[in-house]
C-alpha cells in the first residue's frame, strides 16, 4: 500500500515551504519531500538583505527556519532525506517514488530549484572539497587569511565573494565579460572592497595543484593568452541548473532545461505543478519564490477540490 496525501511537494526551499503553508491552510491534507532537511539554496548565503520585512538584515539560515517552523506550525508533514527518483501516473493518480518508499497523490508540486552549475574543466572534480567549493557560506572559514577565486559575475559570485572578503586575505573575481551581471547595489560594494580584484575578460581552464588547489589557469577571452594565479581556492558561481530530471517527460522544458508552466504554472500533465527556480522565469529571487509557492498551491487546491 502507498501512502496517500491529497497533494504532494517535491523541495523544501522557499517555494515548497510556501506552498505547504497555503495546501495546509486550505485544509489539503499535504506532505512535503526533502532530500536534504528543509532550507533550500537560501541557506548557503550569510546575509538576505532583499526579502521584504527584515530591514536588519537576516541570515538565509534563519530566514528558512522560520519558513520550516511556519509550515510546521499549519500542521505540515515534511519528510527529510527523501530523494524522488520518479513521478509517474497509475490510475489517475500521481506516484512519487522515493529511495525510501512511494506516495499517492492528487496533485504534485514541484519545487526543487537549481543545483550549482560545474565549471567543467580538469582539477574540478578532482579538487573538490581539496579547495574546489560552490558554498562560500559552508566553506569559507577554512580559507581564513589566504587567497582565492570566485568564478562568475551574476549575484551569486559576487555576493559570496563578499561575504569571502570578511575572512580571506583576497578574493579574485574571475568573470569572462568586462561587466558583471550581478545587482548594481552588490557590484558597488564590490568595487569599494579593497580584497576583490576583478579579472575581466578570463575564464579558467585548469585547476592545478598537488594535495590541494594551489594553481589557477586562466585564458583570456579576447587575447586567448594564458596566465596563472596562486590561489588556496576556488568558489565556482557559474550559473544553476534545474534540478528536474525525475520528471521525465511529465514536462517540457527549454533548452537549459527549465521547466515550461504557463501563468498559473501548470505543466503539461494535469495536476502536476512547478513553482520556484526550477520553472523557466525572468526573475530567481527568495520573493519570486515565494509567490510561485503561494499560486502554484492555489492552483493545486483547485484541481484537487475539483476531482473530490
Ligand atoms: P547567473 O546569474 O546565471 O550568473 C552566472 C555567472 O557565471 C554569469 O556572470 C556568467 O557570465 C558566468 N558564467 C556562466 N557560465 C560560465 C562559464 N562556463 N565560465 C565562466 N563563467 C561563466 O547565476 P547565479 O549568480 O548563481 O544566480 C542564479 C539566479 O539566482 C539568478 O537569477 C540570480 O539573480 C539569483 N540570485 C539572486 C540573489 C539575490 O537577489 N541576492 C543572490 C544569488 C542569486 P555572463 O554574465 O557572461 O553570462
Amino acid at each position: 500500500m502507498k501512502e496517500f496525501h491529497e497533494a504532494v511537494i517535491v523541495g523544501g526551499g522557499p517555494a515548497g515551504l510556501t506552498a505547504g503553508i497555503y495546501l495546509m491552510r486550505a485544509g489539503i491534507d499535504t506532505l512535503l519531500l526533502e532530500k536534504m532537511v528543509p532550507g533550500g539554496t537560501p541557506v548557503n548565503t550569510d546575509h538576505i538583505e532583499n526579502y521584504p520585512g527584515f530591514p536588519e538584515v537576516i541570515s538565509g539560515r534563519e530566514l528558512m527556519d522560520r519558513f520550516t517552523g511556519q509550515a510546521k506550525g499549519c500542521g505540515l508533514a515534511i519528510r527529510e532525506f527523501s530523494t524522488v527518483e520518479e513521478i509517474t501516473i497509475e490510475e489517475g493518480r500521481f506516484v512519487t517514488r522515493t529511495s525510501e518508499g512511494s506516495y499517492e497523490s492528487i496533485a504534485v508540486v514541484v519545487a526543487t530549484g537549481t543545483e550549482p552549475a560545474k565549471m567543467g574543466i580538469p582539477g574540478e572534480n578532482e579538487f573538490l572539497g581539496r579547495g574546489v567549493s560552490y558554498c562560500a557560506t559552508c566553506d569559507g572559514s577554512f580559507f581564513r587569511g589566504l587567497d582565492v577565486a570566485v568564478i562568475g559575475g551574476g549575484d551569486s559570485a559576487i555576493e559570496e565573494g563578499l561575504s569571502l572578503a570578511n575572512v580571506v586575505r583576497k578574493v579574485y573575481v574571475v568573470h569572462r565579460r568586462d561587466a558583471l551581471r550581478a545587482q548594481k547595489i552588490i557590484q558597488d560594494r564590490a568595487f569599494r572592497n579593497d580584497k576583490m580584484e576583478f579579472l575581466w575578460n578570463k575564464i579558467p581552464v585548469e585547476i592545478k595543484g598537488k594535495d590541494q588547489v594551489e594553481w589557477i589557469v586562466l585564458q583570456d577571452t579576447k587575447t586567448g593568452e594564458r596566465s596563472e594565479i596562486k590561489i588556496d581556492g576556488v568558489f565556482a558561481y557559474v550559473g544553476a541548473n534545474p534540478a528536474t530530471s525525475f520528471l521525465g517527460d511529465l514536462v517540457e522544458r527549454d533548452k537549459a532545461g527549465f521547466v515550461l508552466t504557463d501563468e498559473n504554472l501548470a505543466t503539461k500533465t494535469e495536476g502536476l505543478y512547478v513553482a520556484g527556480d526550477a520553472r523557466k522565469k525572468t526573475l530567481r529571487q527568495i520573493s519570486t519564490a515565494v509567490g510561485d509557492g503561494a499560486l502554484a498551491a492555489i492552483m493545486a487546491e483547485r484541481y484537487i477540490l475539483g476531482k473530490k
